[in-house]
């Protein structure tokens, strides 16, 4: 069955696009004309809006506020040269979407249909998505329930929301990071895999911790002996170790990254042997040491490949080779803009024109 969207649409009166600065656009504080809004009541969705950009009215009670029924998603659009604009595998994102609603209780969205909305929302706002190169416009798509009922329970009534806005290029500046040997992001039977909003408001003091250490993210390590990797602050780990990629492979504890499988895709076709498989931080850090590990990065949406120049275990540093010079980085970053921003054919089904 296809799923139709029934979309109302009310436009601003007017745009704030003359008035952003492009050379300054910071992470998540600029916000196009418009958004998304649906709701969840009576076992349906309904009331497919896109209206301007701004507050919504809620009651204090709402149990996303208080027992964390809320996750959220993220991707990009991009913005070609002949004038096109796609979004980068939005099928992809519409499947993990709704493995977070089922592991919160939460109801599902039928992939068709979100990804529609995505579509509609951007196309609402095509005129936001920066036509400059390193410039595209992040999509946050996300769900909460909305009944104004303090019991612990699942809501019977939810919220989808697409908000949308700008971003530039990621300056990586070479990371630092700290593999956490006392806090954990996640555990076995826990719900490290859905994008829980729950999940990063844990994250906050390890990391802040981190960060006052002169540490610039965090390396997740196993809740139970801290012995295996699993994720690079918000983001997948990769390394690159005797010419072959290596990854954690993907549990319950591990988000399954959009980025990350485009990577190992691309890997195999440029015939690069890659395993997925339990990394321990001890092979890690020993192929630092002896110099088979060339590359340690993370992989997400925010940053694409976020290189890694020096880790610290236990106060111990391992230097990684010069990340500006890395071959692997610099041809896995080329594959996927060439693809994101429709240089070469598209032969993968990635994008999703708008
Ligand atoms: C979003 C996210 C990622 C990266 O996923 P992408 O789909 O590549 O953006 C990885 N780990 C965590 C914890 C995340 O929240």
């Amino acid at each position: 069955m296809t799923e139709t969207l029934d979309l109302k649409i009310t436009k601003a009166t007017s745009s704030r696009l003359a008035g952003i600065d492009f050379e300054k656009l910071p992470f998540g504080k600029t916000f196009s004309d418009h958004m998304l809004v649906a709701d969840y009541a009576d076992g349906e969705w309904k009331n497919f809006e896109i209206v301007p950009y701004g507050e919504i009215g809620l009651s204090p009670a709402i149990s996303a506020l208080h027992y964390g029924q809320a996750f959220f998603e993220g991707l990009k659009a991009y913005k070609h040269a002949d004038g096109k604009i796609s979004i980068f595998r939005p099928d992809k994102n519409a499947i993990r979407f709704n493995k977070s609603a089922e592991r919160l209780c939460m109801p599902d969205l039928p992939e068709e249909l979100f990804v529609q909305c995505l579509a509609a929302a951007v196309d609402a706002d095509r005129d936001w998505v920066p036509n400059k190169e390193n410039y595209s416009l992040y999509i946050r798509p996300f769900m909460f329930a909305t009944d104004p009922f303090l019991g612990v329970a699942p809501s019977s009534t939810y919220k989808f929301m697409v908000i949308m806005g700008p971003t530039g290029p990621y300056f990586s500046k070479n990371l630092k990071v700290k593999v956490e040997t006392e806090y954990t992001r996640a555990s076995e039977g826990g719900f490290g895999y859905a994008k829980a909003a729950g999940n990063y408001g844990g994250s906050m003091l390890p990391a802040k911790k981190a960060m006052e250490q002169g540490f610039d993210q965090l390396i997740w390590t196993d809740a139970k002996n801290h012995e295996y990797i699993e994720e690079m602050g918000a983001a997948n780990i990769m390394f690159v170790i005797d010419g072959k990629l290596l990854t954690p492979s993907t549990r319950d504890t591990i988000l399954n990254g959009v980025t990350r499988a485009s990577i190992i895709e691309l890997a195999n076709d440029f015939g690069i042997e890659v395993e997925e498989r339990r990394v321990s931080v001890t092979e890690v850090l020993e192929a630092i040491a002896n110099g088979t590990c060339t590359d340690a990065f993370g992989a997400g949406t925010a940053a694409t490949i976020a290189q890694v120049a020096e880790i610290v275990h236990e106060g111990k540093s391992y230097l990684l080779p010069d990340p500006t010079k890395s071959e692997f980085a610099a041809k896995m970053r080329k594959a996927l803009d060439d693809i994101k921003y429709g240089r070469v054919e598209d032969v993968k089904g990635w994008n999703y024109i708008v």
